[in-house]
């Protein structure tokens, strides 16, 4: 494959959810993240010998309730499967995986397929000491079982997506499906979501796949945008130069840009999968499904469609507003406070002035704010309704932010009232033009550009009490544009 046509990227994603259970997925030892090491274990997930494995049924459900938010197919009859291989994260030797039948597939989300969803359970950590992190001379490894068993939903997309930033988009949108259901943390950092890329190139418009290298656990979907560009990068330079892709995989370090070869496909396991003879298939019943299909919540691709196609609030707004879900509850508040409110407009102040008015003010989030979306309503309105000016209602929102405060009292006790009366605002235009007479003859004869002058003077004058586009309307007028 050394044509000189345009090349086109093919990526397939494989996104591992540890699920928030109670307990493991096969035994009863309780779930926790940062406790001491190897106090949760217990026979079964040590692999004592003659133990047997008990499916968490909490665990079937919420894999149920993944598999409908993603449309899938449930099976009726899903097998479980030992997935062989040696090392020390494994007391057993294997996990317990599923294999040929999957407890779900032929799914969708968004424009990405999905290809299918199974259970397993989750090895144990591993934590290596010593220099950068490798075994070497006295250098040691640890393990810590209480991740071992570990409920996981594994995804894998159909190789749907084009580029590092749809994988980035993409990827969010899934996690933020996934953190709306309540079924994982989804916290990336702390490894309760996890995503491996495979990456291939090929002509453009050709069905065929080309060579993939699969990139492994990336934990941010910023580092896997950038990751997979590099890859995407790298790959089309070495067809470009009449070389071949070597299928292995990589492990992209965000702190250089580079990409480092963790093993090729020679030293690629054979698992030897086999049914699992101490578990029964899982075979959910009529009622377990519609249980799953009657406990979906409106999930972030509804409802960003909802904002913008009933709300008509903008595309950004509506897909930020959605992807969190305490900002679409804030959002939902604020407009809750008056009818007359505009959903659109009160979707950019959310999004927008507020948003950055908290980052501003010691980087506040939406639990620790004391502004509370009826009081944000409130401010709103006074903008809508002209009551306040723009730049009036920042001023407002910084002291609502900062201390609490009620908007229509701010409003009232600095006099940041519009001047309602065109009259006394047609003097202070007048007397603008005769006090600034340079800028005034500017736009007499055709540079527009200069009545931002007079703006600003008639600002200065109201105390920002005036409404920008009527006083930009009134300066036109008196200057015969
Ligand atoms: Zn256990």
């Amino acid at each position: 494959m050394t044509g000189t046509g345009e090349l086109e990227a093919v990526i397939g994603l494989e996104i591992h959810v540890q699920l928030s259970t109670r307990t493991k997925m096969f035994c009863g030892c309780e779930l926790s993240f940062g406790d001491q090491p190897n106090v949760h274990t217990c026979p079964v997930c040590l692999a004592h010998p003659g133990v047997l494995p008990v499916p968490n049924r909490k665990a079937i459900e919420y894999a149920l309730l993944i598999a409908a938010a993603l449309e899938c197919e449930v099976a009726p009859r899903s097998i479980f499967h030992r997935k062989n291989y040696f090392y020390p994260d494994s007391p057993k030797a294997y996990q317990i995986s599923q294999f040929d039948i999957p407890i779900a597939g032929a799914g969708r989300l968004g424009d990405v397929r999905i290809h299918r969803v199974h259970l397993e359970e989750d090895a144990a950590k591993m934590i290596h000491v010593g220099e950068s992190g490798r075994i070497q001379g006295s250098d040691a490894s640890l393990v810590d079982f209480n991740r071992g068993g570990t409920p996981l939903v594994e995804i894998v997309t159909e190789p749907d997506l084009r580029s590092g930033a749809q994988v980035r988009e993409w990827g969010q949108l899934l996690r933020a499906t996934i953190k709306q259901l309540g079924v994982s943390d989804v916290n990336m950092e702390e490894g309760s979501l996890r995503c491996d890329a495979n990456v291939s190139v090929r002509p453009s418009g050709s069905d065929r796949l080309g060579t993939k290298t699969e990139m492994k656990n990336m934990n941010s979907f910023r580092f896997i945008e950038r990751g997979i560009e590099a890859e995407i990068a790298r790959q089309k330079e070495v067809i470009a130069s009449g070389g071949k892709v070597v299928q292995e995989t990589l492990h992209f370090d965000p702190s250089t840009s580079e990409l480092h070869s963790l093993r090729s496909k020679e030293e690629a396991h054979d698992y030897r999968y086999m049914p699992e003879p101490d578990l029964v298939p899982i075979a959910p019943t009529r009622a377990m499904l519609d249980a799953a299909a009657g406990a979906l919540p409106e999930l972030p691709a509804g409802r960003s469609r909802r904002y913008r196609e009933d709300l008509a609030v903008s595309d950004s707004a509506a897909l930020q507003l959605s992807f969190e879900v305490e900002w679409a509850e804030f959002f939902e508040g604020v407009i809750a406070h008056d009818t007359e409110i505009e959903p659109r407009a009160a979707a950019n102040w959310v999004t927008g002035e507020f948003a950055a008015e908290l980052r501003k003010q010691g980087d506040q989030g939406l639990s620790e704010t004391r502004v509370t979306p009826d009081a944000l309503g409130a401010l709103v309105k006074l903008v809508g309704s002209k009551r306040i000016s723009h730049a009036s209602a920042k001023d407002v929102l910084a002291e609502m932010v900062a201390e609490g405060a009620d908007p229509l009292e701010v409003v009232e006790e600095r006099g940041l009232e519009q001047i309602s009366d065109s009259g006394e605002l047609e003097a202070i235009v007048a007397t603008a033009i005769d006090e600034n007479p340079k800028p005034a003859e500017q736009v007499r004869s055709g540079n527009e550009k200069a009545i931002g002058a007079l703006v600003g003077a008639v600002m200065k004058a109201t105390q920002g009490r005036a409404d920008g586009g009527e006083v930009t309307r009134l300066l036109r007028r008196d200057l015969g544009l």
